[in-house]
């Protein structure tokens, strides 16, 4: 007889989120500390979402989406989540960009990347100044239409060397290209500004099982395997879900899969509006993926070659060369033993990372999909040779992910790595409006994604659950 993950779990409760990423499990973990009943359903085997990790024989574990946050985790782990967690996020030492253009070195943080600019790429020190004055004072509710590539323009006219600089990390950490909002660039680019780059010592899978067994301490119920087939509505708005098969009843019910699946596949058309279907449909999903994986053999060491290296054979930086199928661009992200302290012996892990488009990888046939993984297996081995002549021999274990991967595990339409586009996050908080009891907590807009944008999502959605729920206590 086939196992019942819903063993144990009541008819009702209070919150139902739809989805265990870091957005659903800080909404969860948020409403179960003011006292709601709150379950978690998660359609995979292993919680996390994008925060996620595997094993692979030989004693490899790999990280999928854990290369660096801004400082504000920090802050972020110690408010919602616990002073031991935050302990572990501490700063990325070496980031290197190496491209056709400039070889540097840097930390990433305001003092560094000003030496840089002034010193490096010949900017006067007050124009330096008054861009991160510019940015700090940029505005979500500003009606400002400008993009990135026309703030970087004002700024630094004609000189795209700086404007790689500026925008080269931020597109792999949020997903934004040149052509979005400038306020996209200017919230993360900020964020980064205030101290560098951070990693949480452990791995995802430490991260995400400290927070699940918090959660849990804190009275969520939570369970993997599930899958939310249909958020149930009525005259009322929504009810509950239907999940394997079975309904639970609920008074709200956040959803951390994407906007778009949320409205698409889970609710009824008569659920919302047209004219909001409509504008679902028209949001746009953000870019996806690929990675190749490299496991170091046990016994074997790396030498100290940076932790993120930002590497491209493209003359000059665009955010299509960046997508583009064969891209030369990629990220390597290295793993040192510190990484995972807590094992019994020393461990390397290399991680290269490719945006991509999912319309790219969609359509290829069995073998065709096959050729190109193993294109990209080679391209990230030929690259990293650069900075570790003999990594092949020191390689026991490559793999390679995709656009398709990427959805077959945390179901997004697209594959997407960072949610939707700037829209996303209009039509994610007007969700309630339209189904009264149905939010939506997961990446969105650029803004609300990545590690830290989507936990701090997922407060602000917790929070409006909460006091809805207040208030209709107050009014029966
Ligand atoms: C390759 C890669 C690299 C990245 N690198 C970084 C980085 O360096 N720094 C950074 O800050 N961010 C990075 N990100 C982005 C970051 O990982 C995500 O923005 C963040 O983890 C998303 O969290 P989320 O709450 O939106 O939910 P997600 O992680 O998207 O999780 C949503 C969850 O909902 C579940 N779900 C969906 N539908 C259903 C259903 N019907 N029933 C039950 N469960 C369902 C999914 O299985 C999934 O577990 C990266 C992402 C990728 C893919």
């Amino acid at each position: 007889m086939a196992r019942d993950f819903l063993k144990g779990v009541a008819d009702s409760y209070d919150v139902i989120v739809i989805g265990s990423g870091l957005g659903g499990l800080t909404a969860a973990n948020q409403l179960a500390k003011a006292g709601r009943s709150v379950l978690v359903l998660e359609h995979h085997y292993q919680y996390g979402g994008l925060a996620t990790w595997f094993k692979r024989k030989g004693g490899h574990i790999f990280d999928i989406s854990l290369h660096g946050f801004p400082s504000g985790m920090k802050k972020s782990c110690r408010k919602y989540w616990t002073q031991e967690i935050a302990d572990k996020i501490v700063p990325l030492k070496d980031l290197r960009f190496i491209n056709p253009q400039f070889d540097i070195k840097t930390s990433f943080d305001k003092e560094d990347f000003t030496r840089l600019l002034v010193e490096e790429f010949g900017i006067e020190q007050e124009q330096v100044f008054a861009f991160y004055a510019h940015l700090k004072g940029m505005n979500f509710y500003d009606e400002d239409t400008r993009t990135t590539r026309e703030l970087f323009e004002e700024f630094f006219p004609g000189r795209d060397d700086v404007h790689r600089l500026l925008m080269e990390a931020i597109a792999y950490s949020n997903g934004s290209t040149l052509d979005d909002p400038a306020i996209t660039y200017g919230i993360v680019f900020s964020n980064f500004m205030n101290d560098g780059v951070y990693i949480f010592h452990g791995g995802s899978d430490t991260i995400v099982g400290m927070m699940v067994d918090e959660a849990v301490k804190n009275g969520v119920e939570i369970r993997k395997r599930c899958l939310v087939e249909e958020i149930l509505t009525g005259p009322e708005g929504v009810r509950g879900v239907r999940v394997n098969g079975r309904e639970i009843a609920c008074k709200a019910v956040i959803s951390n899969a994407n906007i778009k699946n949320t409205v698409g596949e889970l609710l009824s058309p008569e659920a919302v509006s047209g004219d909001y279907r409509k504008e679902v449909e028209a949001v746009r999903v953000s870019q996806s993926s690929c990675q190749v994986y490299l496991g170091i053999r046990e016994g074997e060491t790396l030498p100290d070659v940076g932790d993120l290296i930002f590497t491209s054979e493209a003359e000059h930086f665009s955010s299509e060369e960046l997508l583009d199928f064969e891209t030369s661009s990629k990220t390597f992200s290295i793993y040192y033993p510190e990484m995972r302290a807590h094992r019994p012996t020393e461990r390397y892990a290399v991680v290269a990372s490719m945006n991509a488009n999912w319309s790219d990888w969609a359509g290829l046939t069995d073998e065709a999909y096959a050729a190109h993984k193993e294109r990209l297996i080679e391209s990230a081995l030929k690259s990293f040779e650069k900075f570790v002549p003999e990594i092949r021999s020191k390689v026991d274990w490559v793999e390679a992910a995709t656009p398709r991967t990427m959805k077959r595990y945390v179901r997004h339409e697209g594959g997407t790595s960072f949610g939707t586009k700037f829209e996303g996050l209009a039509a994610s908080m007007k969700l309630p409006e339209e189904v009264p009891g149905l939010y939506h907590a997961g990446s969105v807009g650029i803004i609300m994604s990545g590690w830290l944008g989507t936990m701090n999502y997922g407060v602000i959605v917790a929070n409006k659950v909460m006091s809805a729920l207040a208030q209709r206590l107050a009014t029966a």
